[in-house]
């Protein structure tokens, strides 16, 4: 950020403005608008200027520019049409360590006025830091035909009931989601409509329920989709931004939480590089804990929840508390690295049905049934596998499936890191060592991915993804 954003109080501050035309007046008008007491330093004023400062509402230092202004105001205003002077005050102010804004010139101005819609007490500031003052003017007009003309009343009403709400919800959390729900509802688009009677009732009414529901925690299990921040869905993004606290994996994208509110607490229960990986009980008894003690709690899960995400353990001992949760689904890895790689998992004309299936192994962890899916002729979408392919692919042909079973190997699918490796049954782990891939791999195999390697789709997929991922595309 090139400048600092603020809304300054100038209420009975000096501010100065040098130059006495009327470019000056309307910086003169601005300025009193917010309260300020200005002084106007030039030989000669305009009649709009000269009418002020005989009604005594501005002062006139009747001059040229006189540098020894600038210590008694805190902020200048160059707006002569002389750049030379102009420059001269700039340059005044800055010694003097004065914030000093000059008309039409950004370079060396210390501050710069946005463009402004007023619906005060909101005010809403924009600027593009003076590169671009049509795309200022154009978002100014966007914003102002979607605020409601009401706004400034909204927040007026809002403001009333500040005390009230206070003294009936005690922490800042339950608070927030208080006004949450106002604004958010019909009790604000009551206000918004001139219905003030009405809004005043029902907000007596919602501060009178014993139990309100926002002062009730809340676990929402939300597929974070397979690496792309982007893939979230709606629902999973609006939930992520109102947590109060998110619980998530290690291969939840870092642009993802940083949409998240600036205020919210971040729980990482995912493996730390090769360290373990936090025990499932304890991620439950973390999630009861926070929703117990009344926290809007986002597990944020890598892919979809309930596809190898333990998901289903999750709302079991949520359940089991009798806490409430909702879950969001994602899009899982098989789906994604599907589209990353343009290896569509079915097809009409060779493959009918597509297994989603695990290639863990571990002493609690029974192998996966490969006789039966070997015998199956279409896709198989192997998670977790990468450590264990010379197993997998060796159990398949030892089982039936042709050692030319078409296989591919997608590496950290649909981010900017995305390798897709195509081989066979046969030789996909010795690719897959040479490529010295690392995790998370999603293994494809079946004919669907030869239709892919042959029409290229394979080789452009790196390309297009590695593009889309830069944001070229
Ligand atoms: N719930 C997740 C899966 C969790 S298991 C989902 O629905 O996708 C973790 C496994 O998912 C990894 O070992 C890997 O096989 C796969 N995976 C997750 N993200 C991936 C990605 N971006 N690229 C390739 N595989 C991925």
């Amino acid at each position: 950020m090139d400048y600092f954003p603020l809304f300054a109080k100038l209420d009975d501050k000096r501010c100065l403005v040098v130059g006495g035309g009327a470019v000056a007046g309307r910086k003169v008008r601005a300025l009193r608008n917010s309260g300020a007491r200005v002084t106007v330093n030039a030989p000669d004023l305009n009649d709009e200027l000269s009418a002020l400062a005989s009604a005594g509402d501005i002062e006139h230092y009747a001059s040229t520019f006189d540098p020894e202004l600038i210590h008694k105001h805190l902020l200048i205003i160059a707006a002569t049409s002389d750049a030379k002077v102009n420059r001269a005050v700039a340059e005044a102010a800055s010694q003097a360590n004065r914030l000093c804004n000059v008309v039409d010139d950004g370079e060396i101005s210390g501050f710069i006025m946005p463009s402004t819609i007023d619906r005060s007490p909101v005010i809403v500031a924009i600027s593009s830091g003076g590169q671009s003052p049509v795309l200022t003017r154009i978002l100014r007009q966007r914003l102002d035909e979607w605020l409601p003309t009401r706004l400034g009343p909204l927040a007026e009403w809002a403001g009333r009931w500040r005390t009230k709400v206070k003294a009936r919800f005690q922490t800042p959390d339950t608070r927030l989601r208080f006004w949450e729900r106002i604004l958010n509802g019909p009790i604000a688009e009551q206000v918004l409509a001139g219905q003030s009677t009405d809004a005043e009732q029902a907000m007596k009414h919602e501060l009178s329920i014993e139990t309100s529901p926002v002062e009730q925690g809340e676990a929402w299990i939300v597929g974070a989709g397979p690496g792309d921040p982007e893939l979230i869905t709606r629902r999973g993004l609006k939930l992520l931004q109102r947590a109060d606290v998110i619980v998530h994996d290690r291969l939840v994208a870092d642009e993802l939480l940083q949409l998240a509110r600036r205020d919210a607490d971040f729980i990482c229960v995912g493996k730390q590089a090769s360290g373990p990986s936090t025990p499932q009980a304890d991620i439950n008894a973390v999630l009861i804990d926070l929703v117990q003690r009344g926290k809007r709690v986002c597990r944020l899960k890598g892919g979809d929840p309930f596809i190898f995400g333990r998901g289903g353990e999750e709302i079991d001992a949520l359940m089991k508390a009798g806490l409430p949760y909702e879950v969001v689904p994602g899009i899982s890895a098989a789906n994604g690295c599907a589209a990353g790689s343009r290896i569509p998992l079915t097809h009409r004309d060779i493959s009918g049905a597509v297994t989603l299936v695990t290639g863990h192994r571990s002493a609690e962890h029974r192998d996966a049934d490969w006789e039966r899916l070997a015998t199956y002729r279409h896709t198989l979408a192997i998670y977790m596998g990468a450590g264990q392919l010379e197993h997998i692919c060796g159990q398949l042909i030892h089982f039936g499936r042709a050692p030319r079973t078409p296989a591919a190997l997608i590496e950290h699918g649909t981010t900017r890191q995305q390798r897709v490796i195509g081989g066979t049954l046969e030789n996909i782990a010795n690719l897959a060592g040479a490529a010295e891939i690392s995790s998370p791999t999603l293994l494809i195999v079946g004919e669907v991915v030869d239709r892919a390697d042959k029409l290229h789709w394979l080789t452009s997929a790196v390309e297009v993804t590695s593009k889309r991922a830069a944001g070229d595309l």
